[in-house]
């Protein structure tokens, strides 16, 4: 993929999470891996909304924080993105945002669970939590342990701050704020009832599986402002 392309594509990923509950003010980021250096990824830059970027608001970060490209500041918080993608070669957009209900699920005493066909994008096995700090990820040593957290899952916890989110699934990142916004309504109405787990693991190869992916990210690319 052209760098032009690439650089549509990362932003109006921003702007679709932004229309999906992900907004906060101009914290939250997205990154797509450099596909002509791995080692390398381009980052929405910092001083502007998710809802507000464009092509020419990324920065090229390698995996020093060292800004080779772009206008706008970094985000302190790189090491999340340099880590995962350090540790996970197959990994190639990782998302960290502060959404209101999966931050409120981040810090609950409770695991996520598949309560509704969102959730089963998730779980089963068990969403990880991290919880080493709740203050911002800005060394390699804490990217390093939040990698470690995340481990080969979808999506991490991150406990009195936010979440985290990998594979440049569009899809998997509007889900997630869906399910937990559907637990945390079920757990305030009384008792509920959960998906079984097979069922939920049937529903990861049926409903969700990956090429429904691209119906997704077409309704709402026509749904997303552009710039
Ligand atoms: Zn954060």
């Amino acid at each position: 993929m052209q760098s032009d392309a690439l650089l549509e594509k990362l932003a109006l990923g921003c702007r679709i999470i932004a229309m999906n509950g992900h907004s906060d003010i101009v914290w939250g980021h997205m990154s797509v891996r450099d596909p002509r250096d791995p080692q390398r990824f381009w980052m929405k830059g910092h001083e502007i909304e998710l809802d507000e970027v464009t092509p020419q608001d990324m920065v090229l970060v390698d995996w020093q924080g060292k800004k080779l490209a772009g206008t706008r500041p970094r985000h302190s918080e790189y090491p999340i993105h340099s880590e995962i993608f350090r540790r996970r070669p197959e990994v190639n957009a990782v998302i960290h945002t502060h959404p209101m209900y999966g931050t409120i699920m981040a810090y609950m005493d409770a695991d996520l669970q598949p309560v509704t066909h969102e959730g089963s994008i998730f779980v089963p096995p068990p969403v990880p939590r991290f919880n080493l700090t709740t203050g911002l990820i800005r060394t390699q040593e804490q990217g390093e342990a939040l990698a470690q957290g995340l481990g080969s899952h979808r999506a991490l916890l991150m406990q009195n701050h936010g979440v985290v989110l990998t594979g440049g699934n569009i899809e998997e990142a509007t889900m997630l704020e869906k399910a937990c916004q559907a637990q945390l309504t079920a757990m305030a109405a009384g008792t509920y009832r959960v998906t079984p787990p097979w069922e939920a693991l049937e529903k990861q190869q049926t409903i969700y599986r990956p090429e429904r992916s691209r119906l997704v990210w077409e309704y709402y690319s026509r749904k997303a402002p552009r710039w």
